[in-house]
């Protein structure tokens, strides 16, 4: 195998990774991208756009899109920056959190300033509590600074900086259910529309972007559009932060360039599989999408290459699994997870993922019937669809692409336990 090579890396490389030291990220052309985006605040978006810079905690949404929406509205608004990072397997945004904090407080102020927002509050999941510290401190240092006062200055208006703890569920970080949690309400998802670009905090039109995508903006806006598309691969722009976990050798947080095949991070970065194991499947874009099998590893890791292979790049998290791995099991601790996250509110949700995991369960520990085996793949096709969010979806589209892949692993489950 040969050596990795050196990643080429911009929201992880060395000079960004100084934690909540504010000298260290000045000192390494920390905010220049705020200074390029005071100078013509009017072209942040079309810069934004000309970028294609995408949503980057699960969504992949034209950036542009949402603060247009934001963008034309006036009165009081609101920027939430979504750091409820919460699904198995995804630890990316942790780490931007942490050590990478002056960073996003600077891009989430890029973001202000383009969509003329007052209010940006960093929503984040208490457990995780070294981010949550390490954007505070920043963002102490960053109010004692000159800057605060320069966007005053430019803008005609104070921007109103905050760390919220979210309440800690997962279904906090879908969007509305993020601004009622914010609302200091429990965090259940609003139908939709209104969206939260028209009626958000307060009622307010707000913005949610996740922590990677903030991230992103004072690169954008130092170093230029052209710049920015060259970091990806081929039509990919910019790069991607991935969490791979599960039976490699090494796993971690990588930034690789938007297009780098699932090859490369699989057995190039994350070193391949443990010794003595092979590949069995790649539970990709975390546990609410399609799984990927080996034969589909070959595939770039960019939004539109992925979707043609019927999967998402989701929060970018990646977890292997090894030949020995049962996948009825694996596919019910993850039903599960999401049957203990339905916050209750659609019928629909509350007992069809409870009822999807019994039937995982007593399929996967050998006492499943036929019956059972055809009310799963009933399941999979009366539930999508039927809740207000996305979390029924992603639970029934990962039962049903392991469905797809493993019918034989469920059929011999019948006839015993599989480990
Ligand atoms: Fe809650 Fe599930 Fe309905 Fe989403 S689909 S709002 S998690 S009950």
């Amino acid at each position: 195998m040969d050596e990795a090579p050196v990643l080429d890396q911009v929201l992880l490389q060395p000079s960004c990774r100084v934690g909540a030291d504010f000298d260290a990220w000045l000192w390494d052309v920390g905010g220049s991208g705020l200074e390029a985006a005071l100078e013509d605040p009017g072209r942040i978006l079309d810069m934004v756009k000309a970028a294609d810079l995408r949503g980057l905690g699960g969504s992949g949404f034209p950036t542009w899109v949402k603060w247009s929406a934001v963008a034309a509205q006036t009165g009081e608004k609101y920027l939430i920056c979504n750091g409820n990072e919460d699904e198995p397997g995804t630890f990316k945004d942790r780490v931007l959190m942490e050590e990478c904090p002056h960073q996003l407080i600077e891009g989430a102020t890029i973001a202000a300033l383009a969509c003329g927002i007052q209010q940006i509050v960093f929503y984040i999941n208490p457990h995780l509590t070294g981010a949550i510290d390490a954007v505070r401190r920043a963002l102490h240092q960053w109010q004692q600074s000159e800057w605060p006062e320069r966007i005053a200055r430019a803008t005609g208006f104070q921007v109103v900086y905050r760390v919220q703890p979210s309440s800690g569920h997962y279904i906090g970080g879908e969007e509305t259910a993020a601004i009622e949690s914010v609302e200091g309400k429990f965090p259940f998802p609003r139908v939709k529309p209104p969206y939260p670009t028209e009626h958000g905090v307060h009622g307010r039109p707000t913005l949610i972007n996740n922590v990677e995508t903030l991230s992103n903006l004072p690169h954008l806006l130092r170093n230029g559009v052209d710049w920015f598309r060259r970091q990806g691969l081929g039509d990919a722009a910019g790069t991607k932060v991935y969490s791979l976990s599960g039976d490699v050798l090494r796993p971690g947080v990588y930034e690789l360039p938007m297009g780098t095949p699932l090859s490369d991070l699989l057995y190039r970065y994350g070193e391949g599989m443990l010794v003595g194991k092979k590949l069995k499947a790649v539970f990709t874009g975390g546990p609410s999408n399609t799984i990927l099998t080996p034969k589909d590893i070959d595939v770039p890791m960019d939004f539109e290459s992925v979707a043609a292979r019927r999967s998402a790049l989701g929060t970018g998290a990646m977890i292997a699994v090894s030949q020995g791995t049962g996948i009825v099991k694996k596919v019910g601790e993850y039903v599960s997870f999401f049957a203990s996250s339905s916050c209750g509110q659609c019928p629909s949700c509350k007992t069809g993922t409870y009822y999807m995991s019994q039937l995982l369960n007593r399929i996967g520990t050998g006492q499943g019937t036929r019956s059972d085996l055809d009310s799963l793949i009933n399941l999979c096709t009366i539930l999508p669809g039927s809740g207000r969010c996305h979390l029924i979806n992603g639970a029934v589209k990962v039962l049903e692409s392991s469905l797809y892949h493993f019918m034989d692993e469920y059929e011999q489950s019948l006839r015993g336990p599989h480990t």
